[in-house]
């Protein structure tokens, strides 16, 4: 039995995750985890996105223990260190000159949102406005100024402040996938009586991982870019969940074409878990005054030494790329099969790369059913939207085949509970190979 009563006893109502999780872990290799019973999961969550090359990676590990037991520097405030030194050229050697890219490098607080935050406030700076435009169902954060661009309204309640400044959109595909949301945009920047003042910036998630998996089109992400540079906007991509290879390519807007004016990462930068963040942002907008945004931790030395390796060992070439394509193509394939053995369900998938949503109906909780009885059957995954009716696929990149396999078998056997339990059977089907 899990003896969970400290954590009851003593930790804030605010926990999350332990709720849809009740165990203690113990450790955790690649894509398993271990309770303190020796019992095993297999991972499709990855810490929310941040481990995308898995736990405890050996090479990642190998070199921050090696990095530690020759005394490198721990903290270092923003000050130069070897290790950071190493983690700027590494960036520039492998992410931007390939790109024929030029952005300046700057380094936040550990967590996302204070990347958010920074983003935002050079924004503003630059531009000398405070409006900024955010999408529905978009997650940046929930510290102030994130939040107040954060749409859900479970993390705006709790805010305690009013939350100003932001203008929301309706995102690609709001209101299905006949009306552009583009063109709304459009009419309302060039409308002066639309109500809608004129903002600094727009920031963006190219698929939003909390919102529910929604996946804008490249399209309307170039419309987006043009409608930035044609009403002197600056474009924010939000990079901290679907960055650093989630959709196949080491950011998620390559594919688009465009090329933001800023991009915020966090979450598996550092390729450990370690915590880290970074804001990019093309060389003009740098109108920082030295020490003007500040914080004790932007410089985790064992992240940039992880990071850096995360960076050579997975990005020097199109290797890891291919080899996301083809799990993404396994799981779109056994998700389709799935939606299609059990029509009675009103199921559907979509994602990109390796962030794909399995979709039930709003207001069922069957997602959180299918997570539920999953988690039982020895898996962890989340789900995510409005209602939570999303079961989030998100596996670590480098998980094994026979691991992903494992995981796919497990929600196709939850869901056919669940929907027993309602009297449904399962229709047979096959698409793709996948099984
Ligand atoms: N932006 C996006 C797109 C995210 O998904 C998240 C977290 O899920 C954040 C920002 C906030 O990151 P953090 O929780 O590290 O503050």
């Amino acid at each position: 039995m899990t003896d969970l009563k400290i954590f009851d006893r003593m930790e804030s109502e605010v926990r999350g995750y332990i709720r849809s999780f009740p165990v203690v872990f113990k450790k955790a290799r690649g894509s398993v985890l271990e309770d303190e019973h020796g019992r095993e999961y297999v991972d499709f969550f990855s810490g929310a996105g941040t481990l995308n090359y898995g736990h405890n990676n050996p090479v990642l590990k190998s070199r921050l223990i090696e990095y530690l037991n020759t005394d490198g520097l721990v903290h270092g405030l923003d000050m130069a260190t070897s290790a950071k030194k190493q983690f700027l050229e590494t960036v520039d050697r492998l992410l931007l000159k390939p790109r024929n890219w030029n952005y300046k490098l700057q380094f936040t607080g550990p967590t996302g949102t204070n990347a958010v935050e920074a983003a935002l406030k050079l924004a503003r700076k630059v531009k000398g406005r405070q409006n900024i435009i955010s999408f529905t169902h978009g997650f940046h954060g929930v510290s102030m100024g994130s939040l107040a661009t954060t749409a859900n309204a479970k993390f705006r309640n709790a805010a305690g402040l009013a939350l100003n400044s932001t203008s929301f959109i309706p995102y690609d595909g709001y209101f299905g996938p006949d009306v552009n949301t583009m063109a709304y945009l459009e009419r309302m920047l060039e409308d002066p009586s639309s109500g809608l003042d004129h903002p600094a910036a727009v920031i963006v998630e190219t698929v939003q991982g909390e919102g529910g998996v929604n996946v804008a089109t490249q399209r309307w992400l170039r419309e987006l870019q043009r409608l930035c540079r044609e009403h002197d906007m600056l474009l924010i991509v939000d990079d901290i969940q679907v960055g650093c290879g989630r959709t196949g390519t080491f950011f998620s807007f390559e594919q688009a074409g465009i090329q933001p004016d800023i991009i915020t990462l966090s979450k598996s930068l550092s390729g450990f878990g370690l915590p880290m963040s970074l804001v990019l942002f093309k060389p003009e907008l740098d109108t920082w005054k030295p020490g003007e945004h500040s914080g004790t931790f932007r410089g985790n030395n064992l992240a940039f030494v992880t990071a850096s390796q995360a960076l050579e060992s997975y990005w020097s070439d199109a290797q890891f790329t291919q080899q996301i394509q083809k799990k993404e193509q396994l799981v779109r394939d056994w998700l389709e099969n799935i939606v299609q053995s059990f029509p009675q369900a009103g199921l559907s998938v979509r994602g990109r790369g390796l962030i794909q949503g399995l979709v039930t109906t709003p207001g069922e909780g069957l997602a959180n059913r299918i997570a539920a009885k999953a988690f039982e059957q020895g898996l962890v995954i989340e789900t995510s939207g409005s209602h939570d009716e999303v079961l989030k696929v998100l596996p670590a990149l480098t998980i094994e085949p026979e691991q992903l396999t494992r995981g796919l078998h497990v929600i196709e056997a939850s869901l056919a509970q669940c929907l027993a339990e309602r009297g449904h059977k399962a229709r047979v089907v096959k698409i793709g190979g996948a099984r």
